[in-house]
């Protein structure tokens, strides 16, 4: 819900229609806190889109019986994309942004746009085929780097050679024939958890952070994803660590010394691994290691949440949110998350450190791919980035 202005847009009853649904015009005037006229008027363009239906009939409370809505259930996906540097998730998802069918497999991002995004659609035809008859209604594109909001293209990723100023969605959308839209997979997990978040906590301000071989990070600000001046916002990979920056350092994929990436990402745990001469094949295998009790493997990520959480504890006392969110692969060792909890109550000011819910993503590893479902979907309503 947006401060004052109540749940009007077309893809606020949208979501209102999918969480309350089968429900009546009515009803959703009344949760919405607008009129019956306002949500009549989105709820006839839902229909005449095919996102929302008519089923049956609802109690009369004296007059006619009202007719009730529903998401359509007629068959239409959108579909997410979820990609990272080793590995895409892919899932067919129903309007109400539930996962129909889900599943990861092995890219190479390096290999360059032509080849992954090849394999991309070949998987995606392959999970809708046991769905049947599917109207493809729009596509959601996560990628790990930064993507300008305006144009939907990818502009300069340190990890994604050769992708620069690429517009992904186009291409997608002319394999699908349904429009698409492309942001940052950190943007699409903080989107993602606020949906799972928001009814039901009553969220509002919340920071999603996801760790990976690198490290992103989204902000929700008052309900809406915050984009910054130039799509920026919440870049915290290349901050300057104290103490991180020496001559001997390693140099960061930004060309500089003592970024955060440096010594707390993925890509600089495996190489700290490597150089112990205990080199691990992925990150899967390190939070296996770790969760078989690897003390190397536990310390490594124990120092590396405790530099994360240094960083983070600046971002929580900056913007007080009511959730920080962990995501990302390194997410699931939870020696990580318990050091990055403990250095944000260290370093916080109590007032800022006691409000805030710190934990992992709710939707588990799926909570990018629900991101991914409600940006297109909030673009199909007219609603840009809910
Ligand atoms: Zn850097």
């Amino acid at each position: 819900m947006r401060g004052g202005e109540g749940r009007a847009s077309t893809g606020d009853i949208l979501n209102l229609v999918r969480e309350a649904g089968p429900t009546s015009r009515t009803n959703l005037a009344r949760l919405a806190g607008v009129a019956v006229s306002t949500v009549s008027l989105r709820v006839d363009r839902l229909i005449a889109d095919g996102l929302v239906e008519e089923v049956g009939d609802g109690a009369s409370t004296g007059g006619r019986r009202p007719r009730l809505l529903r998401v359509s259930s007629t068959g239409s996906v959108v579909l997410a994309v979820d990609l990272g540097s080793r590995h895409a998730r892919l899932g067919v998802m129903d309007l109400s942004k539930r996962p129909l069918a889900v599943t990861t497999e092995p890219v190479l991002l390096e290999e360059g746009p032509d080849v992954v995004l090849g394999q991309i659609c070949t998987h995606l035809d392959r999970l809708m085929e046991p769905l049947g008859r599917c109207t493809v209604r729009g596509i959601g594109i996560a990628v790990p780097g930064p993507v300008d909001p305006s144009s939907g293209r990818i502009v300069s990723p340190s990890r994604m050679p050769g992708w620069h100023d690429l517009a992904v969605g186009d291409e997608l959308s002319a394999r699908f024939g349904a429009p698409a839209v492309v942001d940052n997979d950190a943007n699409l997990l903080a989107l993602g958890e606020f949906q799972a978040r928001r009814l039901r906590d009553g969220v509002r301000h919340l920071i999603a952070v996801k760790v990976g071989r690198g490290i992103g990070c989204g902000v929700i600000a008052s309900g809406s994803l915050h984009y910054g001046a130039i799509g920026a916002a919440g870049d915290i990979t290349h901050v300057d660590i104290s103490g991180s920056g020496g001559p001997e350092s390693r140099p960061c994929s930004c060309g500089k010394r003592g970024c955060l990436e440096t010594v707390a990402s993925g890509a600089a745990l495996l190489e700290d691994l490597a150089a112990a001469g205990h080199p691990a094949s992925g990150l899967p295998e390190l939070v296996e290691r770790v969760r078989g009790g690897d003390t190397l493997a536990n310390i490594a990520v124990r120092v590396a949440g405790g530099r994360l959480g240094e960083v983070l504890a600046v971002v929580v006392n900056f913007f007080n949110p009511e959730v920080l969110v962990l995501g990302g692969i390194l997410s699931e060792a939870g020696p990580l998350v318990a050091a990055v909890r403990a250095a944000i109550y260290e370093r916080c000011l109590p007032m800022a450190s006691q409000s805030v819910d710190i934990g992992v993503a709710t939707l588990g590893a799926d909570a990018t791919l629900v991101g991914a479902a409600a940006r297109i979907l909030g673009r199909l309503t007219g609603a840009g980035a809910p």
